[in-house]
């Protein structure tokens, strides 16, 4: 049967159209209180989070010039190592984990090194302390990409605050979503203070803020089902029949990075969806903990999730196969159904061809595995338990 509706591939929070008629609000303060900090930072993408933090940690340490980022991570990472003028380093992930492997982060550190970023991805929670462990005492920054991860714990506290600097997305689609924005937090506010400076030296940028408005008013009414249909599942199936798979799940971005302040209006709105936001978290929760366990009766599925003190989130389930070739049945089947089935991350970063001139030609054999073994399944509150019993099934079936 041909479905009307596209359910998205992660659970963003549902936008209201009385979101755009909120003034007044403030994004930073509203995001700090549920984070449980005193001050939080909004800038104009999770990118430019990262470039402002990378940018203050070479202020404080001038002589280096390397960033070391897993190598199953949001191309975006590069792209803003690369456009700061600063080196790319990647070490590969341990066997079926999101964590690096000890030995290989170890073999990219010396004295040149300027920042580690361990990376909390699709919701779950990065083993940010075995990170400090290896660096203690080095001056290497630690900067967490919590980019897919906002509203995770570990040990009762917001993450991104057991490094120097975290950051959280608020891209379309990721969890609170002002179409474009980002959100750093650190443990010591001097990071912020002088990310905030550096921000403000940046231009205004009005016309690219009006865009960005007028973007964050067409999410706010497309982003559902039937709509979704439209701007999302179309372009999707497009770019799967021309096999371009890193066009399917938007992961080409252009090797420039806007740079500029996000507008009071878009955090306005920001601030009226966030009250929404812890409610919403906890009903993905406890939606996806019952969906875990029905995936894990099917022999050969592991869905990644927390260990002790953490408290991930759960924008999607993430889900590794016993192989590749049931992984690609799968998708063959699901990609293109309207299920909110999806991949994460084409590939490990040295397979973007579009990446080749930024990124070490390095062996990476974990994060291959990963990228060729793991899909994902929304956990979107339009995906209906009958939907994902289907799912299942297919799963079960491949
Ligand atoms: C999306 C993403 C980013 C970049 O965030 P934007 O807000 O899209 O700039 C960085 N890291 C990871 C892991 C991401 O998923």
């Amino acid at each position: 049967m041909r479905r009307l509706a596209e359910i998205p591939p992660t659970a963003g929070l549902p936008p209201r159209l009385s979101d755009l008629f909120a003034s007044g609000g403030d994004l930073a303060g509203a995001l700090s209180a549920q984070l449980g900090v005193d001050t939080a930072l909004t800038t104009c993408s999770g990118t430019a989070a990262l470039m402002l933090a990378l940018r203050i940690a070479q202020l404080r340490q001038p002589r280096r010039d390397v960033v070391v980022v897993p190598a199953f991570t949001c191309p975006l990472v590069p792209i803003a190592v690369h456009a700061l003028g600063l080196h790319l380093r990647i070490a590969d992930l341990a066997h079926g984990s999101l964590d690096f492997d000890r030995g290989s982060l170890h073999a990219q550190l010396d004295d040149r090194v300027l920042a580690v970023v361990p990376t909390h991805l699709g919701g779950r929670v990065a083993d940010v302390a075995a990170v400090n462990r290896l660096v203690a005492g080095s001056g290497i920054a630690v900067i967490e990409d919590a980019a897919q991860s906002l509203g995770a714990t570990i040990d009762g506290r917001s993450i991104g605050l057991a490094g120097d600097i975290g950051f959280f997305s608020l891209a379309a689609g990721k969890g609170l979503s002002t179409y474009e924005g980002g959100v750093a937090i650190a443990r010591d506010p001097s990071w912020l203070e002088a990310m905030q400076a550096l921000q403000h030296a940046l231009p205004k940028q009005s016309a690219f803020e009006r865009r960005r408005c007028a973007e964050l008013i067409g999410y706010t009414l497309l982003y559902r089902p039937l709509p979704l249909r439209w701007v999302y599942g179309s372009p999707l199936r497009r770019a799967l029949k021309r096999r371009d798979l890193i066009g399917a799940i938007g992961d080409r971005f252009p090797l420039d990075v806007p740079l500029h302040r996000m507008g009071g209006w878009r955090q306005s709105v920001g601030a009226s969806a966030a009250r929404r936001l812890p409610r919403f978290l906890d009903e993905r929760r406890a939606c996806a903990l019952t969906r875990a366990e029905r995936l894990r009766t099917i022999p050969g599925v592991h869905v990644h999730s927390d260990r002790a003190g953490e408290r991930g989130v759960w924008p999607i389930l993430l889900v590794q196969l016993d192989c590749e070739r049931r992984r690609d049945t799968v998708l063959d089947r699901l990609w293109t159904a309207g299920l909110g089935v999806s991949r994460m991350f084409i590939h490990a970063l040295p397979g973007y061809l579009g990446l080749r001139d930024i990124v070490p030609h390095q062996a990476c054999p974990n994060a291959a595995d990963f990228a060729a073994r793991s899909l994902t399944i929304t956990n979107s509150p339009w995906l209906r338990d009958h939907e994902f019993e289907e799912i299942c099934r297919v799963i079960e079936a491949a």
